[in-house]
């Protein structure tokens, strides 16, 4: 294709993703303008209007997916009063317990670990939530552009100076079709990367600038959920649930999850390492044999399943976190990794790292020195903030789970005790990939495989539908294979093809050639619910997950 000519856009700021953390940073860049103004020092070093939030997804919120329960701490300092404000929180959480699963019982322990106690949090819809902090933004002047994917980071010499916009209008050979637009390269004093997880041009940036020398590696599980319409009667409105056990094993790291939005409303799921040793794990048939569990078919025999979704988690927590702050650029929420996998929960800190960037941002701005020394400021102050406090105590908390549940449950405990530190001071880890043990290990070795009924169990596309996602079909493919000669031969016998088990969406399949030559990998790229976790998971990382035109992928609609 012949290089198009690009429109370029003058902004202030730039925020790649409008999740919560990329929304925070634009609603405290809007509130600090204003009190700036309110001081009468006019004028701003930089106006609402000229904060671009920029959102893959068709919509604010369409591809935000979470369990979820929110701790409302930076929702409170944000939004002082945010029930008047009418923030969609669902219900309060009213009740907590943990179960211990086995193949066929359950029980429940005694007491809850102090970390998954949730008085004073409330179950959400993160689609729902999101959308409204994007009408809080909206209102305050920034400049929100939902199907709009960064595709590509701007230099200006070693300085992040923006980011390139998606082309619409791209055939799958890469030509320009009737209805082609390229791209905006959008100028920026500050770039915010607020990707999500395994952010695309994060991971790049991180390593073109080596942002992670002398951290752990980002470890990662992958959690699949499906929202059900359930009879009255079968569990209470603002209980919240956590299982650990059965189906997983005793050498993986995960647990399921209820959370009652409503007497008939229930968003299930089950989270699970992506450092599974086992290549044929797959995260979504897990998913379907937790739900055929006694103890939770009681809860939705008579239901319905509605919606579906699937997404990486970060789990590396405190030691994993790179360096945020560089040149004309920050990096916040979960594509920072800002999560407390002890808790379950990331949201109040990616919201909070937000804010904390954006006044690193203005103040930066107002002394006109955008250079990572002045944006180290968002660093010196995450660290000085409860963010630090909260992610210091569960620094070892994921390691501790590499060799199996019952030494990670063991070092949690003595976590407790001893503020964080556990039987190490600080443990380290190895990217989930290097986990995957050799397919002739498993070869032969029985895998428990489930017919899924229609009913209470789903198979990949079936789930897909619920997740309503939807691509252009002819646009060139969003997966990017380095190399398939690996996939077609070595891969096959050196780990069975790991790709078609763990995306939970069915995008990767082994097609039998005609000829009878083998099999050959088909990629449905247009099933992707954008989950990243074949970016992560594949051994051999040749896989590379890249934006599709923007607008394309899941709609998570009250997820
Ligand atoms: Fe997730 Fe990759 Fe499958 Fe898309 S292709 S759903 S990113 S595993």
């Amino acid at each position: 294709m012949t290089c198009p000519t690009r429109e370029t856009l003058q902004a202030d700021v730039v925020v790649v993703g409008a999740g919560p953390a990329g929304l925070s940073c634009a609603l405290r860049l809007a509130q600090l303008i204003r009190e700036y103004e309110a001081g009468g020092k006019k004028p701003s070093p930089l106006s609402p209007e000229n904060i671009y939030v920029l959102e893959k997804g068709n919509e604010i919120g369409a591809h935000s997916l979470s369990g979820a329960v929110l701790d409302p701490r930076a929702l409170e300092e944000l939004v002082p009063g945010f029930k008047a404000q009418k923030a969609p929180l669902e219900t309060p959480v009213r009740s907590d317990a943990v179960y211990f699963l086995t193949p066929s019982g359950q029980w429940k322990l005694p007491v809850n670990p102090p970390f998954l106690r949730n008085h004073g949090n409330f179950i959400i819809s993160l689609n729902k939530f999101v959308k409204w902090m994007g009408t809080l933004a909206e209102r305050a002047g920034v400049s929100l552009f939902a199907g709009f994917a960064g595709v590509e980071t701007l230099f200006d010499g070693g300085r992040v100076a923006g980011v390139r916009t998606d082309d619409k209008g791209v055939d799958r050979n890469g030509r320009p079709k009737p209805n082609f637009q390229p791209g905006y390269d959008i100028h920026a004093k500050v770039t915010v990367f607020a990707e999500g997880p395994r952010g695309s041009l994060t991971k790049e940036l991180i390593r073109k600038l080596g942002l992670d020398q002398g951290c752990n590696p980002q470890n990662y599980s992958l959690g699949v959920k499906e929202l059900w319409e359930i009879p009255p009667g079968r569990i209470e409105r603002g209980a919240v649930i956590h299982t650990a056990g059965w189906p997983l094993s005793s050498r993986q790291f995960g647990g399921g999850f209820i959370y009652a939005l409503a007497d008939t409303l229930v968003a299930i799921g089950l989270v699970a390492g992506l450092d599974a040793p086992d290549p044929r794990f797959d995260v979504h048939h897990a998913f379907q044999r937790f739900k055929m569990h006694p103890w939770m078919k009681s809860r939705l025999e008579g239901g319905q399943m509605i919606r579906y979704g699937a997404k990486a988690i970060p789990e590396g927590g405190y030691f994993a976190i790179p360096q945020t702050a560089v040149d004309g650029a920050l990096i916040i929420g979960d594509a920072a990794g800002f999560l407390n996998s002890e808790r379950l929960k990331g949201i109040h800190l990616a919201m909070k790292s937000g804010m904390i960037a954006a006044e690193a941002i203005f103040d930066a701005l107002s002394k006109k020195d955008c250079s990572a020394a002045a944006l180290g400021q968002f660093e010196r102050h995450w660290r000085a903030s409860w963010v630090n406090e909260e992610l210091w105590k569960a620094r070892n908390y994921r390691q501790g789970f590499e060799h199996g549940f019952w030494l990670g449950a063991a070092d949690a405990a003595a976590q407790l005790v001893t503020g964080g530190r556990g039987l190490h001071a600080r443990r380290g880890s190895r990217p989930d990939y290097e986990h995957m043990r050799r397919w002739a290990e498993f070869e032969g070795k029985p895998v428990t495989k489930i017919r899924p009924d229609g009913q209470l169990t789903f198979d990949k596309l079936s789930d897909v539908y619920h997740s309503a996602t939807r691509h252009e079909e002819d646009q060139p493919p969003h997966l990017h294979i380095a190399d398939f000669n690996i996939c077609n031969g070595r891969c096959v016998t050196e780990f069975g093809n790991p790709c078609q088990y763990f995306c939970p969406a069915a995008v990767y399949e082994m097609e039998p050639q005609p000829d009878g030559s083998g099999k050959r990998l088909k990629i449905n790229a247009s099933n992707c619910v954008h989950c990243k976790t074949c970016d992560i998971a594949d051994p051999y990382q040749i896989i590379t997950w890249v934006p599709p035109e923007g607008g394309g992928g899941p709609r998570y609609d009250g997820m």
